[in-house]
């Protein structure tokens, strides 16, 4: 049999959006992936579902697995012709045993490569605001591991030598070994006033940076009780930081906000409010699901209502299943409720004619007011408000519900509705995530409440809760735009 190719994969230092694309691009085709504990939180969702995912790190704080079983795994797994990832934090070949793993391979006849990664000694000052070169300042940057107790006599680092190096060092797992190490450099001849900055969990949601100097930075890391992972970077780039940090003038940087949407329409969400500095908790509360149901005569309609994206997906879905495509809404006028489903549309070839500014129901029925209608179709999810209907019933037209998917409860486990319970906002996109959130979660007490709109916020009402905060325009970039703006006043207030 032709055995399988080893991928030794670097998965970056955290932020999962500093994963590289061939890391996700082999992810994504891996037979079996063996991992560490320090590689990005979603990094496996891509996985195939088929996959085998092993983890091969530390067990609760005890041992790692001993380096011998992961060769046997990597040769075993090879030799019966899968294909294996072996994905770690950083790069592989910084600090990550990866050349190891390499020669054995080659010892073995399995072919290998090798992705490299974003390595945390260089991504962690970076989030941090520090350039680990800088002309005039550091022309050259050593990587050193802090796990050797300086102390000890047998350590193979030269630390006169590298006292002496010009240019930054940056230590990886030096956190316990701190005091020993700003000693040795002092000693070496590294002034005490040189700037030190420690970096823990860089490029993480909850990332911590202090900037000390080598004759307080032990005492002020302990003070402030910083954890492994962490970088310590020794150096005048450090004081840097005083100008370049970005990530703490995030708009959301430090809050927690809970997306209680369903997963296919969160991720968007999550995402972008990632990218303004927050810590997202997806706690998805509902799941869409499909309902049978005949596609009537669409020609029979001269205005077909599209009331929300998944309306317009499940149309295209049911037109595609009758064989048919957007040729079925030739010459009607077609209305959709807000942007996003009018993107939702474009998606399938439609151009909506008619999208309302305030994308509600009632929005709706007043941007119709111009547009004569005889017979309407509105396409919407079981649980949908008569709103638009009763107005076009009102001025004399016809309307017809096409109702193609519903949207049910999404189990949510105990550790996530905890996570949210302590969020600082929890944010609300439908009734129905208000309904099935709340079914799941009891109350919520703590986290302001933000809310995409009026509807949104009735059905918070009626379960006893006051929005802090509603979105207008009632779309998602509303929401994230009045979560930052309250954000800020809080802080300025
Ligand atoms: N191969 C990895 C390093 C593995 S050694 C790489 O290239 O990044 C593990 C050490 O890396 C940790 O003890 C810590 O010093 C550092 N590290 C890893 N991830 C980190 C992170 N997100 N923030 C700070 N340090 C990190």
């Amino acid at each position: 049999m032709t055995p399988g190719t080893v991928f030794l994969v670097g998965a970056g230092p955290g932020d999962p959006g500093l994963m590289t694309v061939r890391a996700v691009e082999l992810i994504a085709r891996a037979d079996v992936i063996l991992h560490d504990r320090l590689v990005p939180a979603r990094a496996l969702a891509g996985a195939r579902r088929d996959a085998e995912l092993v983890y091969v790190g530390k067990q609760g704080g005890g041992p790692q697995m001993a380096q011998e079983e992961i060769h046997t795994l990597l040769l075993e797994h090879a030799r019966a012709g899968r294909s294996v990832v072996r994905l770690k934090g950083g790069d592989p070949f910084v600090f990550g045993r990866g050349g190891e793993e390499a020669l054995v391979c080659l010892d073995a006849g399995i072919p290998f490569e090798v992705v490299p990664g974003i390595t945390a000694g260089v991504a962690a000052p970076a989030y941090a605001g520090i350039p680990v070169t800088h002309r005039e300042l550091a022309s050259g940057v050593a990587f050193v591991t802090g796990h050797e107790d300086p102390a000890k006599p047998d350590s193979t680092l030269d630390w006169p030598a590298l006292a002496a190096f010009p240019g930054t060092l940056v230590f990886y797992m030096g956190v316990r070994a701190l005091p020993r190490i700003a000693e040795q450099l002092m000693t070496g001849g590294r002034p005490p006033d040189q700037s030190v900055a420690v970096i823990e969990r860089g490029t993480l949601p909850g990332q911590r940076t202090l900037l000390a100097t080598l004759a307080d930075v032990a005492e002020r890391a302990a003070a402030a009780a910083i954890r492994a992972p962490a970088i310590t970077l020794v150096g005048a780039v450090a004081g840097l930081r005083e100008q370049l940090a970005w990530v703490e003038k995030l708009p959301l940087h430090g809050r927690t906000v809970a997306v209680t949407r369903a997963r296919p329409q969160a991720s968007e969400l999550a995402a972008r409010l990632r990218e303004l500095g927050a810590d997202v908790i997806e706690a998805p509360a509902i799941r869409v699901r499909s309902v049978e149901a005949e596609l009537p005569d669409l020609t029979a309609y001269d205005l077909i209502c599209v009331t929300s994206p998944n309306g317009a997906h499940a149309l295209f879905t049911r037109l595609a299943a009758a064989g048919r495509d957007a040729r079925a809404l030739a010459n009607r006028t077609v209305a959709a409720i807000g942007p996003g489903t009018a993107r939702a549309l474009a998606e399938h070839g439609i151009r909506a004619d008619v999208v309302p500014e305030r994308s509600v129901a009632e929005g709706l029925a007043a941007a119709l007011a111009a547009t004569p209608v005889t017979r309407a179709l509105i396409v919407r999810g079981r649980e949908g408000r008569d709103v638009l209907r009763d107005a076009l019933r009102e001025r004399g037209a016809s309307a017809d519900l096409l109702v193609l998917y519903e949207t049910v409860a999404e189990p949510l486990d105990e550790a996530t509705a905890h996570a949210a319970a302590r969020a600082d906002y929890v944010t609300f996109t439908s009734a129905s995530t208000v309904r099935h959130f709340l079914a799941a979660a009891g109350t919520v007490a703590g986290p302001r409440i933000a809310s995409i709109g009026p509807a949104t916020s009735a059905a918070l009402r009626e379960a006893g809760l006051a929005p802090d905060l509603e979105a207008d325009p009632h779309t998602p970039d509303g929401l994230i735009a009045a979560v930052t703006e309250d954000a800020a006043a809080e802080l300025g207030g």
